[in-house]
């Protein structure tokens, strides 16, 4: 049996999945193993290597029988898997700066890797999700952590663009002038942007633009207290909880990130007339009902499509913990498919 593997390097952990040819995962849950991106390209790709040993032996598999793996990584880095040289948060050690991670882990499994960025590896699955592993149809995945990622998929194929920041969604500006609730705000986003999806639709936008601006009309919410003591990022970890518990304040702010999204997914329909929209990440974890009433909200915000258009479907990523090990065991088999077609002269 020739498997693929998933590996997604994250902040503080490595996720791991296997893939046969079949297209079964062979491993259905998270498999994490600690993540030392911080302490430099040598350290971490060792642990990579010792995590992936282990997963082959939870999955009951030799590990000779793994012929290619997929990594995916947060960025900024390129399509190839060269890091940028200012290294990224997670990737602040000198060494990472201008360190291709894609060929140092080829030579140390010694079996080719094919790299993605994490929200394009978590869009490549969701398109699988839907379509198959080897479906051609067009999707756009918004994935809603922390920041705000997720990728475009084009015939099946995900676009990486000339540098490797194809599909970075999250610096997309919006209309948001169009979404009531929030007039008045200026929703800045890390990059320097004001307006942008990831400034009204993410962790760090809860914590930055949307809970400051609904406190500041509601002197008596209970999130002042965490407020006042200037702990906002614990505050706005509780804005789902208290959401999807029914507190209208964190309702709303969930209401103007599901309007954001609508505006958003609005613009990609124009620009892609795609087969599916797909929104996954943390922030809809959550019950089926509060989910339902999230897409509910992305739809009220959507403008009237043109009939053909009024169909298009929206879908919750499955499997959204794993997603980007999914993603990226899904690029290293189309990978090999590429190389066999490529050996048979069908390209
Ligand atoms: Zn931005």
């Amino acid at each position: 049996m020739q498997l693929v593997a998933g590996i997604d390097l994250g902040g503080t952990a490595i996720n791991y999945t296997l893939l046969d040819e079949r297209g079964a995962f062979l491993i259905a849950e998270l498999c994490e193993h600690p993540a030392r991106s911080i302490e430099g390209p040598e350290i971490c790709l060792t642990q990579i290597v010792e995590g992936l040993k282990l997963a082959a032996e939870r999955a009951g598999v030799p590990l000779s029988d793994i012929v290619a793996a997929g990594l995916d990584t947060p960025g900024p880095a390129s399509a190839a898997g060269v890091f940028s040289r200012e290294g990224g948060t997670n990737f602040k050690h000198a060494a990472w700066a201008g360190y291709d991670i894609r060929a140092g882990l080829e030579q140390r499994l010694g079996i080719p890797v094919a790299y993605l960025n994490d929200g394009n590896a978590a869009a490549l699955w969701g398109h699988a999700s839907l379509f198959g592993p080897s479906g051609r149809e067009t999707s756009i995945s918004a994935i809603v952590g922390t920041g705000l990622g997720g990728g475009v998929i084009v015939d099946g194929n995900v676009v990486k663009g000339r540098l490797g920041f194809g599909g970075e969604l999250g610096h997309v500006y919006i209309a948001y002038c169009a979404i009531p609730e929030i007039e008045g705000m200026q929703p800045r986003c890390n990059c320097g942007r004001v307006g942008d999806l990831e400034s009204l639709c993410s962790l760090t936008a809860i914590q930055n633009n949307l809970l400051p601006h609904f406190l500041a009309r509601d002197p008596g919410h209970p999130l002042h207290a965490l407020a006042r003591a200037g702990q906002m990022n614990k505050a706005a970890k509780q804005v789902r909880g208290l959401a999807e518990q029914g507190d209208r304040l964190c309702r709303e702010v969930f209401r103007v990130q599901a309007q954001a999204l609508g505006l958003f997914f609005d613009a990609m329909v124009n620009t892609f007339d795609p087969d599916a929209l797909i929104v996954g990440g943390g922030a809809i974890e959550t019950g089926a009902a509060f989910q339902r009433w999230f897409m509910n909200e992305i739809h009220a915000g959507m403008p009237t499509q043109r009939t053909e258009q009024a169909g298009i479907p929206l879908h919750l990523m499955p499997h959204g913990d794993t997603a980007g090990a999914r993603g990226a065991a899904i690029e290293a088999q189309k990978m090999l498919a590429a190389r066999s077609g490529a050996a048979s002269g069908r390209f």
